[in-house]
């Protein structure tokens, strides 16, 4: 119960930050698939504020990733998109809830498939690469997003919490000891 208050407490207070804060029109590429044949390039950089479905895995909202999506034909003629994004978020430690930083690190290739396409056994078995089934346009912010949220580790925490009453596993007191020494000692 006293996790749930405290990121409920957590979201509201991003909600205000994210209201107050211009926000930038996020970036769309009109056609996927030309992008990629064209060899074009597009980088930049989102502020975590605008990428809604981190928030609630995070600290706070402050900062920025920056990207970089670059489109290639692959030897078959295949659309190809490589993209890698980096920064640093801090993310919310499972065990003392304080904020714990985590290095972005995306780097990705990207198979553009249409929409609704079969994908061979073979084309599935592949894991130099991933496919995005994309209809034409492509909502690169809604991309980046979805590569960090699969780069995020499950349960993220601390090697040690600084809080008390957080220490490893190994560290915590065995009650049955305490409860053992108090019984060998006169009152
Ligand atoms: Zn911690």
């Amino acid at each position: 119960m006293k996790q749930n208050f405290v990121l409920t407490w957590k979201g509201k207070n991003n909600i205000i930050q994210c209201l107050s804060r211009n926000s930038t029109r996020l970036k769309r590429i009109s056609d996927a698939f030309a992008f990629a044949r064209d060899g074009r390039v597009l980088e930049g950089t989102f502020a975590i504020c605008d990428l809604k479905r981190l928030h609630d895995l995070l600290t706070e909202l402050d900062g920025e990733v920056q990207y970089r999506l670059e489109g290639f034909n692959g030897e078959r003629g295949e659309c190809l998109l490589h993209l890698t994004v980096g920064g640093v978020l801090p993310l919310v430690c499972k065990r003392c809830l304080e904020s714990v930083p985590f290095d972005l690190d995306v780097d990705n290739l990207l198979e553009l498939v249409p929409e609704g396409a079969d994908l061979s056994q073979d084309e599935l078995e592949d894991d130099t690469r991933d496919f995005l089934p994309v209809v034409r346009e492509l909502d690169v912010a809604e991309l980046v997003e979805d590569e960090i949220l699969l780069a995020l580790p499950v349960a993220p925490r601390h090697e040690k919490c600084g809080l008390p009453g957080s220490a490893e596993a190994g560290e915590r007191i065995n009650p049955f000891a305490v409860l053992s020494e108090l019984k060998g000692k006169p009152n």
